[in-house]
């Protein structure tokens, strides 16, 4: 019979006092008897509400039964049905708005904890040799290219390998993994695991070339030449600015630099690697998101005096995930809600000494139901600080639409899809940041599946 009174388990975490010093992986993978007990928590029910609320449908109470059973291998099976980087996913997946979100033990004894058993699957199965990539149908001869390889084309490629095409995944880094490589810090994802979830999509056949910007290095219809369809998953990695006074100071940095010199250049071990990185004494980020979260706790871990995340809501609105905003407060980030940037203050020097902001107030919800901010009039004071770093969105890199004259684009720069997701371009696809401009691993792994899936289709007409 299913215990699920029994406390949910959140998982052992590495010591905020140690770990806000460290970049090692903060949350550890459940022992087998930790996972035991978790599983044995699942109803199974039958109406599976947790596995509707997962953007790609991994089976959930499926996979949680061969964990109860002792068969790691066999619930790693089931999820890459759906899902094929299971050891990312149940890493830095939302669940608290997806499936967990939606667990009808959430009220009343807390949700079974998904995410924790899927990581503990994937890593479970992967060192006892039992995560096996799935195997390719016979050859279609048809060749597909997928542009970016963040998890939008990484999903993309697999699931066209999976049906038998020669799939080549372009990146334009040195390194695979889009945003999950340069955005995430490794004390949330170890870059091995990173490591490891390509090499899967590697061993399926699907074929890898670094250093290959498209739109410069190779424009999109020279690929048309060469690849019967293509997949555009090149994501959203453009920083937007504030556009308020000082805000080319010095000490200002967007996320996006921040987090690609720590975790791509991995700046953090300087004068080891190539690229620094400095802080000063006071930190403070702008924004409320996972760049904002990451790009604080990564300032953490050099060791400045204070580290300050000033968000323009309050908690409540704040689109970053719940596990990050608790680490962060954990390890010492300070918050200030409800408060409008209006100048980053400089010295003769153009040093950063300060941010003037405004206070705000909750207003009427926007169209996505989150309460605006409103100023309150002659509420202004000044934060000091010697370093900011801006997290407040992400927009697409235009080279791909501006070197494409047929791609449409819309007037916020994303690729416009028509009612049946398809681009202006016959044979070219597109999914992930790029089509929405900013969103979650999971929902670019579902485009990349759902486009693999038109791609397919377009393949047999053809
Ligand atoms: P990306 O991951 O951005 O990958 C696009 C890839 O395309 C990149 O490698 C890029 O170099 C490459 N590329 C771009 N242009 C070209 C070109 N012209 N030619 C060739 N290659 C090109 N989501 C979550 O679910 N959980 C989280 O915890 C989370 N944390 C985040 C933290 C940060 C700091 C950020 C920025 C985002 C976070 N997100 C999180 C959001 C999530 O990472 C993204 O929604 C997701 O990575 C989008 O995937 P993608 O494949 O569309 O694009
Ligand atoms: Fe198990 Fe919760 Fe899903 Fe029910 S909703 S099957 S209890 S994880």
């Amino acid at each position: 019979m299913p215990n699920p009174s029994a406390p949910r388990n959140n998982g052992k975490q590495q010591d905020p006092a140690l770990r806000r010093k460290n970049f090692d992986e903060v949350a550890h993978t459940f022992t087998k008897e930790e996972a035991l007990a978790e599983a044995d928590r699942c109803l199974h029910c039958p109406t599976h509400p947790c596995q509707n609320a997962c953007p790609v449908g991994v089976h959930i109470p499926d996979f949680i039964a061969f964990i109860k059973a002792g068969d790691a291998g066999a619930a790693v099976s089931e999820i890459m049905k759906t899902s094929l980087l299971p050891a990312i996913c149940g890493r830095v997946c939302p669940q608290e708005k997806h499936c967990e979100g939606h667990c009808v033990l959430k009220a009343k004894f807390g949700a079974v904890n998904i995410g924790g058993l899927e990581r503990y699957a994937a890593d479970t199965a992967r060192a006892e040799g039992a995560l096996k990539p799935p195997v390719p149908a016979a050859s279609t001869g048809k060749k597909v290219v997928c542009i970016g390889s963040g998890p939008s084309s990484l999903a993309c490629a697999a699931e066209l390998r999976r049906a038998g095409h020669d799939v080549t995944v372009l990146e334009a880094l040195h390194a695979y993994g889009g945003v999950l490589r340069y955005g995430i810090p490794s004390f949330r994802l170890p870059r091995e695991v990173i490591n490891k979830e390509v090499q899967t999509v590697q061993d399926m056949g699907v074929k890898f070339k670094t250093d290959v910007l498209v739109g410069a290095t190779i424009k999109l219809d020279e690929l048309l030449k060469e690849y019967d369809a293509v997949y555009i998953g090149s994501g959203a990695g453009l920083p937007m600015m504030l556009g308020i006074p000082g805000e080319n100071g010095v000490g200002v940095y967007s996320a996006n630099e921040f987090l690609t010199r720590i975790n791509l250049m991995q700046a953090y071990k300087f004068p080891q690697t190539d690229t620094p990185v400095q802080v000063g004494k006071h930190v403070v980020v702008l924004g409320g998101g996972n760049s904002a979260m990451d790009a604080a706790r990564c300032a953490m871990r050099l060791q400045p005096e204070t580290v300050t995340i000033a968000y323009r809501r309050s908690r409540e609105e704040m689109p970053a995930r719940a596990a990050e905003v608790e680490h962060a407060q954990e390890e010492g980030i300070q918050f200030e809600y409800l408060v409008t940037p209006k100048e980053i203050l400089q010295d003769e020097q153009g040093r950063v000494t300060g941010i003037r902001f405004t206070r705000n107030q909750l207003g009427e919800p926007d169209e996505r139901g989150r309460r605006r901010p409103v100023e309150i009039p002659g509420s202004d004071f000044v934060q000091p600080a010697d370093t900011v770093i801006t997290a407040i969105g992400q927009r697409p890199n235009p080279t791909i639409a501006k070197t494409t004259p047929a791609l449409k684009t819309t007037e916020r720069g994303v690729i416009a899809l028509n009612e049946k997701g398809e681009t202006s371009m016959p044979g070219v696809y597109a999914g992930g940041d790029i089509i929405r401009g900013g969103a979650t691993v999971l929902l670019a792994m579902n485009d990349g599946i759902a486009a693999a899936g038109r791609i397919n289709e377009y393949l047999k007409g053809k």
